[in-house]
Formats: structure tokens, C-alpha cells, sequence
């Protein structure tokens, strides 16, 4: 075992905090180089690069940590490679292949596995894959050169003192637009997103529910997050649509619902109509760093419209299927085929 970083696990918040080692690969005359882990956490490219330029760039985050019994490990790092070559294919940018993609991940965590926090402490090790157009473009075209790089960085246990609901409103801006790129993890997204984001913070929300931009009738996801509902006769419902992000813990998620706990499961088209008919008990967002953040009330121009869940806890459901899948994540349940990659141990 390699000797711990001296750190406060439970106090770290979300931010960057520097570790030893990163992953960085070139790609240049049409192929990937080796690759190598170093030191140097600067990059140094071109005034003119093409992801300085036109934003050719795509990411992806993911998570390792100690299971119960001290393992080493992170959840479904192939699917994050899978979804990355999505991205890299909608972006003209070059695919890193899936399993070289896997390896870095393990290389580059054990190559830092001192910043790997203990089980029980709450934080993990979130990893960011990201990459962009190196080269010179000034011409609008994609860039012939690209690095591929992941860092790792330690991060807090989300919620500290419980997950407590949060208020959501509806957005006047889109997300996505339809035939866009709401499907892929690209950086142009969250760029487009930070406006509405400071606009919902300014006026005391925590996030922004899209709807489908076309008709405004439809849930899509918040800025980061996708949505869950649940009926009051427990059925989990999860919106459907192709500008959606399809999200590795929703997909999780609706498999243990599935498969584990025997429930129903609709993957639908979900109308903001049947929120406000009071059609669910839960709602919830999804995604790697918080799991699943409960969601309280949702706000539409003037209207709160209420979940039987309240503003004090998760509801039951989504918490037996929060309980399952962070008992799967950290040893303590027995996982499906696959979702854990050991890292160590
Ligand atoms: C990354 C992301 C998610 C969550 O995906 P996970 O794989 O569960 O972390 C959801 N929505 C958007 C827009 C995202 O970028």
C-alpha cells in the first residue's frame, strides 16, 4: 500500500487540487504516440490552436475510491471510453481507442493512488479524460493534431451533512438544440450552459430544468444532471430524447431498478404537464459527482410545483435505488458483470 497524502478527506470540497502524476497522449499524422505519465500539469500549444479557436474539445469524469474491503477501483470506465468516442466521432476529432482509453485511466490512478481517498472518508478521486485541436486552425476545419490528457484531482463527499432537496426551475434557454450536440460530452455545451447556470443562482435556484427547445413541452435534463421520476406506485420513469446526455449512473440506475429491485421502468417521453398534474412522488438528478441530488420543487415562471417528498430528505425510492448503487460502487454490494475495474488491491 502506498502511504496516504496527509489530507482531510471530509473537508475537501469540488475544485482542483494538483496531483503527481497525468496522462498525455499526441496525436499527430494521423496516429496516437505512446503516451506517457508525467510531471508537468501545464500544456503548451499554439496562440492559434483549434480549441482555442472553434472549441474542438470533449471530456468526460469519472471517479475512483476505496471499496470496503481496500480495494482500488473505478465504476465503468469503459463506458466513459465508449461515450468519449461518441463524442470524438461528432466532433471530426480522433478516436482514443477504448482500450488504450481504460488503460491511462488505470495508469494514471495508480500512478497517483496516494491522492485515492479511504473508504468511509466520503471523497473520492474524481478523474477527468478530456481532449482538443492542438494544432493551428484559422480556417474553420477541424484540427489535424490533438493531445488526449487525463488528470485526477481529490474531491469531497458531495452533500456533507445529507442530501437535502434543491429547487430546479424551468429555463427560458436551451441546452441543446434538436439534431444538435446534446448527446455528446463536449465542452461547447457547458460553455453555452454558464450563463443560465449565474441566472438561476442569481435568482436563488440550484439549476435549470431544459425542456425540449422545439415545443417546450418536454423534460430533457438540467445542465450536468439527467432527471429521475418516480409514480406514486413506484414505477421509475426517465425522460427520453436524443438530445439528452446519456448519463452512466441514470443508465445504472435503471438497470438495478430493473434487474435488482424487480421494479418497473419507463423510458419515455416525459411531458412538464404531468409534473404539474402531480404525477410523481420523487424526482431526482443523476450524474457521477452527486449520484443522486433529490430535487424539492420545480419552478415555472411563478409556479412552484411541489414533490410529495418534501424539502427535508430524499424520497424512499430513489434513496433504495441511491443505497444500491453506492453499495454496489463500494464493495459492499455484489456488482453486475463488468461495472468494477480494480485499480489496486
Ligand atoms: C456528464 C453529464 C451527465 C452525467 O453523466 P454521468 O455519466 O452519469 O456522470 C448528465 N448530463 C450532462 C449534460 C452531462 O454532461
Amino acid at each position: 500500500m502506498v502511504a496516504k497524502k496527509d489530507i482531510d478527506w471530509g473537508s475537501l470540497g469540488f475544485g482542483y487540487i494538483k496531483t503527481d502524476k497525468r496522462f498525455v497522449s499526441n496525436y499527430k499524422n494521423g496516429a496516437w504516440d505512446e503516451g506517457v505519465l508525467t510531471d508537468d500539469a501545464n500544456v503548451v500549444m499554439s496562440e492559434c490552436a483549434g480549441v482555442l479557436q472553434y472549441s474542438q474539445s470533449c471530456f468526460e469524469g469519472l471517479k475512483a475510491y476505496t471499496t470496503e474491503d481496500g480495494k482500488i477501483v473505478c465504476f465503468r470506465p469503459d463506458q466513459n471510453a465508449l461515450r468519449m468516442k461518441s463524442s470524438c466521432e461528432r466532433l471530426e476529432m480522433p478516436v482514443f481507442p477504448v482500450e488504450r482509453w481504460v488503460k491511462a485511466v488505470v495508469d494514471t490512478v495508480r500512478a497517483d493512488e496516494a491522492w485515492v481517498p479511504p473508504y468511509g472518508s466520503g471523497a473520492t478521486l474524481y478523474i477527468r479524460p478530456y481532449m482538443f485541436g492542438s494544432n493551428p486552425v484559422i480556417g474553420v476545419k477541424p484540427a489535424d493534431e490533438y493531445q488526449f490528457r487525463i488528470f485526477t484531482t481529490p474531491v469531497g463527499p458531495y452533500f456533507k451533512g445529507g442530501a437535502k432537496p434543491i429547487v430546479i426551475r424551468i429555463s427560458d434557454f436551451d441546452r441543446a438544440a434538436p439534431h444538435g450536440t446534446g448527446h455528446v460530452k463536449a465542452g461547447l455545451n457547458y460553455a453555452m450552459s454558464l450563463h443560465a447556470i449565474m441566472d438561476a443562482h442569481r435568482n436563488g435556484f440550484n439549476e435549470n430544468l431544459y425542456l425540449d427547445p422545439a415545443t417546450r413541452t418536454k423534460i430533457e435534463e438540467t445542465g450536468g444532471a439527467n432527471v429521475l421520476f418516480v409514480t406514486p406506485d413506484k414505477t421509475l420513469v426517465v425522460p427520453k430524447s436524443p438530445s439528452i446526455l446519456p448519463s452512466i449512473t441514470r443508465r445504472s440506475i435503471v438497470y438495478i431498478a430493473q434487474n435488482i429491485l424487480g421494479m418497473k421502468v419507463e423510458e419515455r417521453e416525459v411531458l412538464f404537464d404531468e409534473v404539474k398534474k402531480g404525477s410523481f412522488a420523487e424526482c431526482g438528478l443523476c450524474g457521477t459527482a452527486a449520484v443522486i441530488s433529490p430535487v424539492g420543487k420545480i419552478y415555472d415562471h411563478g409556479t412552484e410545483y411541489a414533490f410529495p417528498s418534501g424539502m427535508e430528505e430524499m424520497g424512499p425510492v430513489l434513496k433504495k435505488l441511491y443505497d444500491t448503487l453506492t453499495g454496489i460502487q463500494m464493495g459492499r454490494l455484489e456488482a453486475p458483470d463488468g461495472w468494477i475495474q480494480v485499480i489496486d488491491g
